[in-house]
Parts: structure tokens; C-alpha cells; sequence
């Protein structure tokens, strides 16, 4: 390079115009020094970034001039010639008043007149340094956020970040809550006073727009500024001016980060830039905190209803027992169970039964107090803690709410549907308690109360410990009972009163190998509260339909008329969209004539859901079977209700028959003489129940009755029993039967569980004692 000074650069030693312009117009520091490090040249960039004078600067020793004393001695070999010159170092440099900062330097041997000279570029790197300061700080911020630091701590990690990377006055982190910006931390100078504490907690007007924006607000000069007012503890503070930036959740902002300095201007898009990158370090951690929340949430709550669930509930109750060991209460548990649940989700569908169970929910929580616990414990099962309920009087009271509560319809499957729970309530016995035998005890003072009728409820009592577990062991013992041949149909008769037997009911016995007989009423509502009863139901009516078809062919001397035999079917049976072809395979199967065979149903089993039953009844008849309704005058149809059912026979509850004769015999009767008015303008026929007595049978005769059935006339008894009776000639209103049978009744042990059953005396049995 030729070097020469040469016209209006005289004394310049780079000469040549290409490097001159080189030099004027790099916006990297250049010097140019010789062997000895001594500067040969000094361009304008190196005199503003140093802040030395070019005339001031050549001649000067580059290191003693450039570099700070604590680095000079061992860097001045990056300004000598010799091996190595051809570097690129990262270095400290010093300005002309003394201050440090940081230098990229590359330098290269270049030849200055024939001697061996170096010249050195050098870059001001501060702001990149800046900018990978602060990338370090918000890497290490994520770091901790990944770590999973409380979202607390990483708000004051990000404050002090903040105020360390920008060096300002104050720095805020705040979270959404209620509405609102509640401050979660603080870092920064002035905060070392209480007042400073109280100012950073108080509200700013520019936090407030930065959440409606969801955007940066900065504010360039608290004193000009026209948007907002500044606020009192912002002017104590000296602030002039600051920046808000959200924090964005994904569907509104989770907080804020504020940060506040005492010069005007002081925060440009690079400050405002990194602030956002806190932001989103702040954003994921509260948004990871949330989603643990929310899955900690699902956890013990419901999701159909939101209500705490069974896991909750078991530690909710833990809670109230100890609560109540320091502070003397008594916690209380309500264990409801919906009636009929299981006939409204399986005939108007499940979504239905959630509709049904979500409004239950609200009416619940209404019906106790706020702290109370309302917990869905499963299906259609809730439970209501109470945490101190003293008395007896309290017990009943919350019960009775919780009754009521249940007094309005429900809008489900736009239908209004009444519903009504039975409640077992068990109250804490003592310090000892244990959660999951509180639930238990309640448990079986709800069965009690379902066995005493329903929408009622019971007190447990120690008594019915012993049932329950009855009452288990029963459940287990029903399964594939009807695959086991432990099934057996007895057969009732249904009398004329002008004599002569019509046909029978079939009536379901069991006869355990260790229990002995069990009457239905022991082991049908168990098994109607799961499927147990469907192939039980099956298993009967095929039975009575083999039977028909044996006794139709046979030679019957005392049948007034075609014999009919009628089966109960029970609402969960009445659920079930197949059972018209259920039947009609099974009567088909039999090769018995439709009409002989009648089925008995419940007004409660049509009451429980809409057109389905009634729609299956139909499809029943029109196979030519006939429909009973079975204990008629306990449920509550109305005269036009009945005449749209598809019936043929009304069966009238053996309550009315019992009450002929008694005190209550005229209402009786009147009821009686109406039912069988009805029925004839309906073209139905009656069939009296339970008759007992003698005298039963007359007034019965006298009210217009035409058919009965009951003790007085047989008993329920075993098939070749009643076969028997076919044969034997026509039963008339005078005690031969029961008289007759009576010596070959079989004996049932008292106390079925565990005890073996007598022997029966006679294979031709009837069952009832
Ligand atoms: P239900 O349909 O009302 O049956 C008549 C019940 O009254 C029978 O009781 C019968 O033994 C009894 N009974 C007959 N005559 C008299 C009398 O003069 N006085 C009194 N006090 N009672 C009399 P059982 O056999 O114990 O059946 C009880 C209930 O169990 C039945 O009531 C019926 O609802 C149900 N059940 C019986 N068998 C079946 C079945 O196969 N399927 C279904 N789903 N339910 C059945
Ligand atoms: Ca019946
Ligand atoms: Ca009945």
C-alpha cells in the first residue's frame, strides 16, 4: 500500500483514495499502528468511539491510549506486529474519560512504507453485549419457569431481572384477579421504604389501558403526558417515565409487568421488545400453573356437574371429623339416591339422565347451606356433608329442605318430570369416625328409606348394618341364579266368585342352597336395582309359557274358561326397547297361545318416563298378549290417563280389599264400586287381590266384582301343584283349597341367612306357611 501523503492529505500516511474513503467512512474504529504499537493512524469513527482527537491520538501508544490499566500489560500484544497479528479478539476497551466497555477487535499486518505495520479494526460491541445480557436474563427466567418455579417467585425473579438488565428505577408484576391488577412483586430502588411498598400496590391508569389494548403502553413523560393522569405515588417516586406490558393468556391477559424510571424517555422498541420476552416467560409459567390448577380441579370435582366428587368428598368429610374431634361438632352425612334413575336413562336415554342429574346439582347446593359439602358420589348418587348438625330436630330439618327440593318437576327431554330421592343420613358417632363407614352407614339408611317407599328419608340405626350386608350378600348370590336352577314359579289362582279358577299369577320363588326360599320381596327390589332382574323376568315368563301350553292341551275339569297365566314384568324389564320381541320369541318358542299368557305392570313403571313404555305395551298387545295393571289404586291415574293405556284387566291393590269390613270399609267400598264403573265404561276387566276371608268375597260380589285372588281361595304354590288343582275340580268361595293344601305347606326357616332350609314335607308344595 502506498502510502505516500499526497495533495490535501499531506500527513496523512494512508494515502490512497480508496483507503481514505475507507477510513472516513467506517463505521468501525480503525488505527493503523506501527511494530512498536505506536498509532499511525486514528480514523473518525475511533475518535467518537474513544474520544480522542486524531492529531491527539497518532504517535500515542495504541494499548497505554485504548485499553484500561488492568488488561493493558497482558493485552498489549493485540496491537504488535509479529505471529499472530491476523486476529479477531473480543477485548475491553477504555474512553478518553476512563469508562470501559466492550470491543470486538480484528486486526491484520499491513505494510506502511515498506515497513511492517498493523492495522486494527475495533468495534464498539456494547449493544449486542446489551442485547445478549438480556437474552441470557430472559433464558435463565425460562429456565426457572421450565423448572417449575412457584409463578409467584418467577414474578419477582422477572422484577429483578428487569430492573438489573434496564437499570431502572422500579419494576411491578402484577396478576389479573377479580377484575382487577393485584400485585404480586416488586423490585427496584425506591422500594426499600413502606411508602415505596404501598405506591408500587397502587393502581395506574396506564396498567389499565395496557389490559384493554393487550398491547405495550409506554408512557415517554409522566409530566406531558395526556392520556393519564400520573398518579400521586408515581410523582413521589420521581418517575418520569415507564412501560406496561401484558401478560398474554390465551383468551385474556394474565397480568403485567411495569416498569418505571426517573428520566424522561428513557425506554426505546429494544427495551419494550425485551419486556415482551418476559412477558412470555410470565405468560407460559402462569399458563402451565393454570392448566395444573384446572387438571387438580378435574381431578376432585365432576364434570357433568361440578360438583366436588367422591375423592373430594372422602377428604372433605376426613376434614369436618377432625374439625369436629378439636371443636366438639357433629358432622352429618346425606346420602341421596334418585328413584327411578335407572328407568329414566334407560328409556329416555342417557343424555337425559345427565340433563336430569345436571339440575339436580343447583337445586342441592340451593337446599343447604354455603359450607355445606354437595358431592356427586357417582350415577345418580349425591352426597351432602354438613359439618355440625347437634340435634335430631337439625337432622330432620336439613333432610326435609332437601326434600323439598325436589317438589318441583324437572325440565328434562322437554318433559316435566318428577323425581324424588331417598336419603340415608348417618351422623358422626364420635372421634373415631372414619369417612368411608360414614358414607357406608348412609349408604344402607338410603336403602332402608328406597325398601320404605321412597322420596323419604331414614336415620341409620346399628340394626341396619346387619341388613346391609344382608343385602350384599344377596346381590352376589343373584347372579346366573336362573342358569344355578335355583329359580322356581309358584302359581296363584285367580278365581271366579261365581266359582271356578280362570287362570294364576305366577310369582317368582328362590330357593337358595344355603338360605332356603326367599320370598320376591327379598330379593326383587335388589335385583331391580341392576340388570339381575332382566334374565330373572326372561327366565319366568318362559317358564309360565311351557306351563300354559302343558295345561291349555291337558284335560282342565275345573277352568271356568281358557286358562290364563299371568307374569309380572318390572319397570327396568318395561325399559328395555327389545322387550316386545323378547316376549314374542319367548311365546313363540312355547308354542302357546298369545292370549293365554298376560303380563302385569305397575302404573309407576309407565309413570317413569314418556311414550316408550306405553308404545312397547301397545306392541305387546297387538301380539295378542294381555296387559294387567297391577296394583291399581296406589299410583295416580287419572280416568283419561288409563283410558289411553293399551290394558285389558285392572287389578285392584289388595289394600282396598283389606280395608272392606274395617273402619274404613264404606270409603273402601266406594272406591271399589267406582273402579268397577270405570272399568266397565272402559271396557276393562277387575280382578280383586288379597282376598282373605269369607267375607271379603261377599262384599266383594256385592260391589260387582267378578274375579279374585288371594289366601282365602289358594296360596301360591308349585307348578304341579296347581296342576293338581286343575284337575281336582272347580274351587268355589269356601275354604277347601287353602284347607287343603294347608298340611302340605312347605316350611320356610325363619332366618334364611346361613341356616339350611327345612326339608320340604312334600315335593307338591305350596310355599307360604
Ligand atoms: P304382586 O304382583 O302384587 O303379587 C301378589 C303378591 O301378593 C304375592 O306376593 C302373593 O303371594 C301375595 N298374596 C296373594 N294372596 C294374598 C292374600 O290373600 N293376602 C296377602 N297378604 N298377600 C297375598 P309375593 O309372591 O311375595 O310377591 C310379591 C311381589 O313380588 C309381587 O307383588 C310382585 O310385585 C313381585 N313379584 C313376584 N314375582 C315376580 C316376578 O316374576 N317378576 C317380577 N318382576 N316381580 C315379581
Ligand atoms: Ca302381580
Ligand atoms: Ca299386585
Amino acid at each position: 500500500m502506498d502510502i505516500r501523503p499526497r495533495g490535501r492529505l499531506r500527513g496523512r500516511r494512508v494515502t490512497d483514495a480508496l483507503g481514505l474513503s475507507v477510513l472516513e467512512a467506517a463505521l468501525d474504529c480503525i488505527v493503523i499502528v506501527d511494530a512498536d504499537g505506536r498509532i499511525l493512524e486514528f480514523n473518525p469513527a475511533a475518535e467518537r468511539t474513544f474520544g480522542h482527537a486524531r492529531n491527539a491520538a497518532i504517535g500515542r501508544d495504541a494499548a497505554e491510549l485504548l485499553l484500561p490499566p488492568r488488561i493493558r500489560s497482558e493485552s498489549r500484544r493485540h496491537f504488535l506486529t509479529g505471529p499472530g497479528s491476523r486476529r479477531r479478539v473480543e477485548l475491553v476497551a477504555m474512553r478518553a474519560g476512563g469508562a470501559e466497555f466492550p470491543v470486538e477487535l480484528t486486526s491484520a499486518p499491513t505494510d506502511v512504507s515498506g515497513h511492517a505495520a498493523l492495522t486494527a479494526f475495533i468495534r464498539d460491541i456494547s449493544d449486542r453485549r446489551r442485547v445478549e445480557a438480556r437474552e441470557a436474563a430472559v433464558a435463565e427466567l425460562g429456565r426457572r419457569g421450565l423448572e417449575g418455579a412457584e409463578v409467584t417467585e418467577l414474578m419477582r425473579d422477572a422484577a429483578d431481572t428487569v430492573v438489573r438488565a434496564l437499570g431502572v428505577a422500579l419494576a411491578v408484576a402484577l396478576e389479573c384477579e377479580d377484575g382487577g391488577l393485584a400485585l404480586r412483586a416488586w423490585s427496584g430502588l425506591p422500594l426499600g421504604s413502606a411508602a415505596a411498598a404501598a405506591g408500587a400496590s397502587s393502581d395506574s391508569p396506564e396498567r389499565g389501558e395496557a389490559m384493554r389494548l393487550r398491547a405495550p403502553v409506554v408512557v415517554t413523560d409522566w409530566r406531558t403526558e395526556k392520556r393519564f393522569e400520573r398518579p400521586a405515588f408515581l410523582r413521589d417516586m420521581g418517575v418520569r417515565s415507564g412501560v406496561t406490558v401484558p401478560v398474554e393468556g390465551r383468551a385474556e391477559p394474565f397480568g403485567a409487568l411495569s416498569v418505571y424510571a426517573t428520566e424522561p424517555g428513557r425506554f426505546g422498541p429494544d427495551d419494550v421488545h425485551f419486556l415482551q420476552a418476559v412477558t412470555n416467560v410470565l405468560a407460559a409459567a402462569m399458563e402451565r400453573a393454570r392448566a395444573e390448577e384446572e387438571t387438580i380441579h378435574r381431578s376432585l370435582h365432576d364434570s357433568l356437574t361440578g360438583l366436588p366428587n367422591r375423592a373430594l368428598l372422602l377428604d372433605r368429610i376426613g376434614g369436618a371429623v377432625n374439625r369436629a374431634r378439636r371443636r366438639h361438632l357433629t358432622p352429618a352425612v346425606f346420602f341421596l339416591d334418585l328413584d327411578n334413575f335407572k328407568v329414566i336413562n334407560d328409556s329416555l336415554g342417557h343424555h337425559a339422565g345427565d340433563q336430569l342429574l345436571t339440575e339436580v346439582a343447583p337445586r342441592l347446593r340451593d337446599a343447604v347451606r354455603p359450607g355445606d359439602t354437595v358431592a356427586r358420589f357417582g350415577g345418580d348418587e349425591f352426597v351432602v356433608l354438613c359439618d355440625d348438625v347437634p340435634s335430631e330436630g337439625d337432622v330432620e330439618a336439613i333432610a326435609e329442605r332437601i326434600l323439598s327440593a325436589f317438589e318441583r318437576p324437572f325440565d328434562v327431554a322437554a318433559r316435566e318430570l318428577f323425581v324424588t330421592p331417598s336419603v340415608g343420613i348417618a351422623v358422626a358417632s364420635g372421634p373415631d369416625q372414619q369417612p368411608a363407614a360414614l358414607i357406608r352407614d348412609a349408604d344402607a339408611a338410603m336403602y332402608r328409606a328406597k325398601e320404605q317407599g321412597r322420596g323419604r328419608y331414614e336415620l341409620f340405626d346399628a340394626a341396619m348394618r346387619e341388613r346391609v350386608s344382608g343385602r350384599l350378600k344377596i346381590e352376589a348370590s343373584l347372579r346366573g341364579v336362573a342358569d344355578r336352577g335355583e329359580l322356581h314359579a309358584f302359581y296363584q289362582p285367580l278365581v271366579e266368585l261365581s266359582g271356578g279358577i280362570v287362570g294364576a299369577e305366577a310369582l317368582l320363588r328362590w330357593e337358595h342352597p344355603v338360605w332356603g326360599w326367599l320370598r320376591p320381596g327379598e330379593f326383587i327390589p335388589i335385583a331391580e336395582e341392576s340388570d339381575l332382574i332382566v334374565p330373572m323376568g326372561e327366565w319366568i315368563l318362559r317358564e309360565a309359557c311351557r306351563q300354559a301350553a302343558a295345561w291349555g292341551a291337558g284335560p282342565a275339569p275345573s277352568l271356568a274358561g281358557p286358562l290364563s297365566l299371568s307374569v309380572n314384568l318390572s319397570a327396568r324389564q318395561l325399559s328395555r326397547p327389545e322387550l316386545p320381541q323378547m316376549v314374542e320369541r319367548i311365546v313363540g318358542e312355547a308354542g302357546v297361545d298369545p292370549g293365554q299368557i298376560a303380563l302385569e305392570i305397575t302404573e309407576t313403571a309407565l309413570m317413569a318416563d314418556g311414550d316408550a313404555p306405553i308404545r312397547r305395551l301397545r306392541a305387546l298387545k297387538d301380539l295378542g298378549l294381555q296387559i294387567v295393571l297391577d296394583d291399581f289404586g296406589t299410583g295416580y291415574s287419572s280416568l283419561t290417563y288409563l283410558s289411553r293405556l293399551p290394558i285389558d284387566v285392572l287389578k285392584l291393590d289388595r289394600s282396598f280389599v283389606a280395608r272392606l269390613g274395617t273402619e274404613d270399609g264404606a270409603a273402601a267400598a266406594a272406591i271399589i264400586t267406582a273402579v268397577v264403573h270405570m272399568s266397565q265404561a272402559l271396557d276393562l276387566s277387575v280382578v280383586a287381590e288379597g282376598v282373605e276371608t269369607a267375607d271379603q268375597v261377599d262384599r266383594l260380589a256385592d260391589l260387582g266384582c267378578a274375579v279374585a285372588q288371594g289366601y282365602h281361595f289358594a296360596r301360591p304354590m308349585a307348578a304341579p301343584a296347581f296342576g293338581e288343582l286343575l284337575k281336582g275340580g272347580a274351587p268355589g268361595a269356601d275354604a277347601t283349597l287353602t284347607d287343603a293344601h294347608a298340611d302340605l305347606s312347605l316350611r320356610r326357616p325363619r332366618g334364611h341367612l346361613g341356616r339350611p332350609p327345612a326339608p320340604p314335607r312334600a315335593r307338591l308344595a305350596p310355599l307360604e306357611p
